[in-house]
This record gives structure tokens, C-alpha cells and sequence, in this order.
């Protein structure tokens, strides 16, 4: 099955008890057995519940994975792939990493005896020359956030072959699967934070595990009963329903994502504009090759570099709205230096990019004129 077809139906079958079209909340903590050990494939909801099944299985099928796994949050799906690993083993990531994941690793993991480097992952002969004998994890983010580099997952996957078998995890969450399928070019492990795109519509947080390796899945599973951080029902219920309009939304975010792009690279008091879909991006072939479109995140600078001109036209603003996060239907601005990034020492973000005039827009589904109006009125007010 296509894509489109998929994020309607995989995993979805009419209600057996009603025939009901859509899968029911099953909003149960247990389930009732003929005698003991003898049930219908459920036990208990932490360890499976069948409005969360359905959505694993389409989850699952739009990674082109065998099995799919929600968590209560992108970061639980995380920290589930973390509890893979022992003290001592070590995992090479890219060094503009998601914040929450570059927290979780440093604070939490790294005092359990696990090792972080953080490089740029884009440099694949370094990349290459780090992996030694510990080094049991790759762990890419793309396109990165907020600088949008693309990391080219196909020539990163290479590097399994080495002695220690590294597995290749990639956090999808940007793309969607709709732009890109990591599986397909050699990752172990896709993550999602489902609360993104996935779920689209900002009102839920989750997260999201696929792969086509049976042991990984099992320990993985594992991990997911034992540890706990599974989705309630209800949850489950509205990323199922989001899904179903993923790939209409996602032609739409590239759509605008493309028109409010260009407009942004024109306007004379913008200077840098972050997007993989300009040819002179320095990753533009990889992007190309890797994703069937650009997305509709986008990151730029404004000339003279001022963090008084970003916080004016981050106030000015009146069809985006200030707030972290992204994905969702509407169109979000956000100021990375003082937001997402602002725990980041000022010298290493800019390091990456993430200067003071450094805006990132998650462009939603609204008309693009009203967005670019929005924009151009708000760039007369600085
Ligand atoms: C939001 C996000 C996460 C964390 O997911 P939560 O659902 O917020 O826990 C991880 N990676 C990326 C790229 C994200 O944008």
C-alpha cells in the first residue's frame, strides 16, 4: 500500500464488537480473563492496549518498520533506547542535537556511566575515525535543530560495519515519515517525538519507536512494560486521527514552507535564511536525495544582528504565535537564543549558529499570503 492509503487505514480494522469504523478509546487500566493466564491478547494497559496497538501498527507501517512502540512522551521513547545501553558503552551524536535529548543524555545518563560525544555528524570521515571498540550507538538528528543541516543517514549507516557494530538510531521528528524513511536507508531504530507532526495538531504529547529488528524490538518492549512510559487511550485515539491527515498536511507545510522561504531570502532586512530546499544549501544534494521534500521549517537572521529586532518582530507577529514546539497545524515562531537554546553558553551556540537575531518558524497549514502579510508587517515594525 501507498502512503496516503497507509496513514488512513494500516492497523485499523472495524470494531469487532460493532463494527464501529473507528477504533474505539478503549479506556481500560485491565481486561477480564477466562481463567487465569487465558485472555484475548491483553492483560493489562500498561503492557498493551488496543487503541494504542492500532496506532503503533500504523505508526509502524508509514516507517516501512515491522513494529511500532508509543510512549507518554518523545523523550520517554528515548530514554527507553538509552536503557539499551551499558556503563561504559559509548554513542556518537550530532552536536546541534535537540535540547531535551542533549539534557537527558548529559544529566541523566552520562553520571550512569555512558558516554556522549557530540560532533558534527555531517563530517564523515571524522565521524568514521571516532567510532572505536565502545562505540555502540549512532544517534542522528535531520534536518537539525534550529541551523536545518541535513545528515546524510545512507553514509552515516556505513559505519555499522565497524568492529563494536554500532546501531544507527535516527530521530525522525523533523521530516515525518512522509518526507523520509530512515529505515530504508539503513537505521535501526526511528524515534519520533509524535507530538510534532505526527499528532499535528498540538494537543497531545508523545512518543514513538519503529524498527524491523526482531531482538531489538523485544528489548525494546521490554524496556517499554517494565519502565512504563506508555500512552493512555485517549492519547493514543487522537494521534491515530491526526495520522489520517499527515501526508495532506505535510504537502502543505513543504507547499508553504517553499513560498515563505523565498519570500524570507528577498526582504531586504533579512540576511541568512535556513532551508534544505535552496540549491546553494550546503547539503541541498543530500536533502534531495534522502527526503521528497524540504518540510516547512525554516530558521533565518536578520542583518545587523540585533536580539532587540528579533524580540520586536517575535512581538509583532499576529498570525504566528510565540511558542515552543512545532508541527502542528498552526504557524509557530520561536527565538532559540532565549528559548529552546538559552541553556546553551552564548559562545557554544553561536558556535552552531544560533546567534541573537536567529528566528525559527514551524510553518503551519494557514494561506501562505496571510502568513508572508503577517511576516512582511511585522519586518516594518524593526
Ligand atoms: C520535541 C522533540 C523531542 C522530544 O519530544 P517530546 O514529545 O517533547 O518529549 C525530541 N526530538 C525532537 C527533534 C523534538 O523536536
Amino acid at each position: 500500500m501507498k502512503f496516503a492509503t497507509k496513514a488512513i487505514h494500516a492497523g485499523q480494522e472495524p470494531d469487532p464488537a460493532t463494527g464501529a469504523i473507528m477504533t474505539p478509546i478503549y479506556q481500560t487500566s485491565t481486561y477480564v480473563q477466562e481463567s487465569p493466564g487465558i485472555h484475548k491478547g491483553y492483560a493489562y494497559a500498561r503492557g498493551k492496549n488496543p487503541t494504542r496497538t492500532a496506532l503503533e501498527k500504523c505508526i509502524a507501517s508509514l516507517e516501512n518498520a515491522k513494529y511500532g512502540l508509543c510512549f507518554s512522551s518523545g523523550m520517554g521513547a528515548s530514554d527507553a533506547i538509552i536503557k539499551l545501553l551499558l556503563p561504559g558503552d559509548e554513542v556518537i551524536c550530532c552536536h546541534d542535537l535537540y535540547g531535551g535529548s542533549y539534557r537527558m543524555f548529559t544529566k541523566v545518563f552520562e553520571p550512569l556511566g555512558i558516554k556522549f560525544h557530540f560532533e558534527d555528524m555531517g563530517n564523515l570521515k571524522m565521524i568514521s575515525n571516532l567510532v572505536n571498540e565502545k562505540t555502540k550507538m549512532l544517534w542522528v538528528e535531520t534536518p537539525t535543530n534550529p541551523m536545518m543541516n541535513i545528515i546524510d543517514i545512507a553514509g552515516i549507516a556505513k559505519l555499522k560495519t565497524k568492529p563494536s557494530h554500532p546501531i544507527l538510531i535516527v530521530d525522525n521528528t523533523f521530516a515525518s515519515p512522509f518526507l523520509q524513511n530512515p529505515i530504508n536507508q539503513g537505521a535501526d531504530i526511528v524515534m519520533h517525538s509524535a507530538t510534532k507532526y505526527l499528532n499535528g495538531h498540538s494537543d497531545v504529547v508523545m512518543g514513538a519507536l519503529c524498527t524491523n529488528d526482531d531482538t531489538l524490538y523485544e528489548r525494546l518492549s521490554f524496556i517499554h512494560n517494565s519502565c512504563g512510559a506508555t500512552p493512555g487511550p485517549m492519547d493514543s485515539f487522537l494521534v491515530l486521527r491526526g495520522l489520517k491527515t499527515l501526508h495532506l498536511r505535510m504537502e502543505r507545510h513543504c507547499y508553504n514552507g517553499r513560498l515563505i522561504a523565498g519570500f524570507l531570502k528577498n526582504h531586504p532586512k533579512i540576511d541568512k535564511v535556513y532551508w534544505p530546499g535552496f540549491p546553494e544549501h550546503p547539503n541541498y544534494e543530500v536533502a534531495k536525495k534522502q527526503m521528497k521534500d524540504f518540510g516547512g521549517m525554516i530558521s533565518f537572521t536578520l542583518k545587523g544582528n540585533s536580539k532587540e529586532d528579533a524580540f520586536r518582530l517575535a512581538s509583532s507577529v499576529k498570525v504566528f504565535s510565540l511558542a515552543e514546539s512545532l508541527g502542528g497545524v498552526e504557524s509557530l515562531l520561536g527565538h532559540p537564543a532565549s528559548m529552546t537554546h538559552a541553556s546553551i553558553p552564548k559562545e557554544e551556540r553561536e558556535k552552531t549558529g544560533v546567534v541573537d537575531s536567529l528566528l525559527r518558524l514551524s510553518i503551519g497549514v494557514e494561506d501562505a499570503e496571510d502568513l508572508i502579510e503577517d511576516l512582511k508587517q511585522a519586518l516594518e515594525k524593526i
